[in-house]
């Protein structure tokens, strides 16, 4: 049942908390995190909005708190922001808006990941409140964003619509801010570092200082 639900949710890749290092961000709250992998917060219908700058794990930890629902026995869906608008206009144009519509209301956890990448045409932006407004107090969401709420509008186009979104979103929520250095940037000057020592290394293998040849 367990691997059925995590078919079903489509991960893109599935990861936990164990390989996740709490020390590379500080800002998180630790606590906060393992306290929602118990997922409490879907029984009370609450929300989660992970926020801060690329790089940071907004998508690993997202990704590990639909496992633990998964685990745990709850319907998770997860989706990008990009992909579930052209999906609800693509139903949209095909008259079957309704299916999709109530299979999303449905699953008790959505993953909705990177809200903010890419702004959201005015029919778009419509659907994706639709599907919050449509959530509302029926199951939880999760949604990922590398921008600021004061900058949501950018995405969504208005103002109005950005207000209401955020109220339902954020009326039974916890936000994690997840602002710090990204982890892939650390990780690939990690990788350099290891690299040009190798490099280093293998050069004085091949010419050996003379001053050492002389002293051994
Ligand atoms: P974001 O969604 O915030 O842009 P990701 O979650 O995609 O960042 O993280 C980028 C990569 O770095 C992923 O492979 C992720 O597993 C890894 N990563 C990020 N933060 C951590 C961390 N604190 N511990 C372990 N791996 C991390
Ligand atoms: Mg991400």
């Amino acid at each position: 049942m367990v691997e059925r639900r995590i078919r079903a949710a489509r991960f893109p890749v599935v990861k936990n908390f164990d390989t996740f290092d709490f020390i590379a961000i500080p800002g998180l709250n630790k606590m906060l995190v393992l306290e929602l992998a118990r997922c409490e917060y879907i029984l009370r219908r609450e929300n989660i909005i992970a926020l801060g700058n690329s790089g940071t794990g907004k998508t690993h930890v997202a990704l590990a708190l639909g496992l633990a629902a998964c685990q745990k026995g709850f319907s998770v869906g997860f989706t990008t922001a990009a992909a579930l608008v052209s999906q609800l206009l693509e139903a949209r144009d095909e008259r079957r808006l309704l299916k999709l519509q109530r299979d999303l209301a449905s699953v008790k956890l959505l993953i909705i990941d990177e809200l903010g990448y890419v702004p959201l045409s005015p029919s778009g932006a419509e659907l994706l409140f639709e599907t919050f407004s449509q959530r509302y107090e029926r199951g939880s969401t999760i949604v990922t964003s590398n921008l600021p709420f004061e900058d949501w509008t950018s995405v969504l186009g208005s103002e109005r619509l950005t207000g209401a979104l955020l109220d339902r979103l954020t009326h039974h929520v916890s936000i994690l801010t997840m602002n710090g250095d990204s982890y892939r940037l650390k990780q690939s000057a990690g990788r350099r570092r290891v690299v040009a020592r190798a490099e280093q290394n293998q050069a004085h293998a091949a010419a050996p200082e003379t001053g050492k040849i002389t002293q051994s």
